[in-house]
């Protein structure tokens, strides 16, 4: 991808933006509560290098970062980064589209796991490890398992996550923090390995159930501090945007 044809405005609507981020995190919180759940303090496998996440996140996780942490991520070399957006996968899926591969890279464990287990930004970790749960020892068995149900929650998720970073970027959280560190020092180019968020294409994986249109309803009529709601934050942010031009592009070539 060409980093010329992709609009990006990070800093648009950042105080909004973490209002919402900080609702869909709630949410997630709220909704593991209803699963047995066996994660705790100190399990920590699925901690990674898969640290896919928005500039937003990346952002609002890189201001608990001290220098030594954040110089531990930008020593990260050769590590998997996604093909697509969450988005843009749902776009090329519901168009009959196969979605570009992911790059692969060597999975270690998260250089942000301290020596005891623990997260070092646990209350600003981004959705991705938000959403690693299971209901068995993962460490016993090998592997996580995870409810069918709340796997198609956390798909939704992840495209609202994108869909709330108007003006943002897709990517590994190292090249996020690499890029935003650069923009401080007026380096502007966005790195190819960076992907521009788009709209979410009508939540192409929302499931017929009830139940998960309820969660989603509940999000977007949550009141944020503001007083504004949810939705109506967003619609506002929509509207001042302007025309969604990251990814435009895609429509053209699809
Ligand atoms: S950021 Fe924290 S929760 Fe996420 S993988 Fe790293 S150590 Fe684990």
């Amino acid at each position: 991808m060409s980093p010329a044809l992709v609009t990006i405005k990070p800093d648009y609507g950042y105080p909004e933006k973490i209002s919402l981020l900080e609702a869909l995190y709630a949410l997630v919180e709220e909704e593991a509560r209803n699963y047995p759940f066996v994660c705790e303090p100190g399990c920590a496998s699925c901690c990674t290098t898969y640290l896919w996440v928005t500039s937003l996140e990346a952002r609002y996780l890189r201001e608990a970062l001290n220098s030594d942490l954040e110089a531990r991520l930008l020593a990260l070399k050769d590590y998997p980064r996604p093909g697509s957006t969450p988005n843009t996968m749902a776009l090329l899926l519901m168009r009959g589209k196969s979605p570009p591969e992911d790059h692969p890279g060597e999975v270690r464990t998260c250089p942000l796991l301290g020596p005891d287990g623990l997260c070092s930004v646990y209350e600003r970790r981004p959705l991705t490890c938000r959403l690693m749960f299971s209901v068995q020892r993962c460490e016993l068995s090998g592997e996580a398992r995870v409810p069918e149900e709340f796997l198609a929650l956390s798909s939704l998720l992840f495209q609202i996550v994108e869909e709330l970073d108007i003006g943002g970027l897709y990517g590994h959280l190292a090249d996020q923090v690499r890029f935003l560190r650069d923009l401080e020092k007026g380096v502007e180019e966005v790195p190819e390995v960076l992907l521009g968020n788009r709209e979410a294409p009508d939540l192409a994986y929302l499931p017929e159930e009830d139940k998960l249109r309820q969660i989603l309803a509940r999000l977007y009529r949550r009141q944020l501090p503001s007083g504004k709601t949810f939705k109506e934050t967003l619609d506002h942010l929509r509207e001042n945007f302007g025309p969604r031009e990251a990814l435009s592009f895609l429509d053209e070539i699809l």
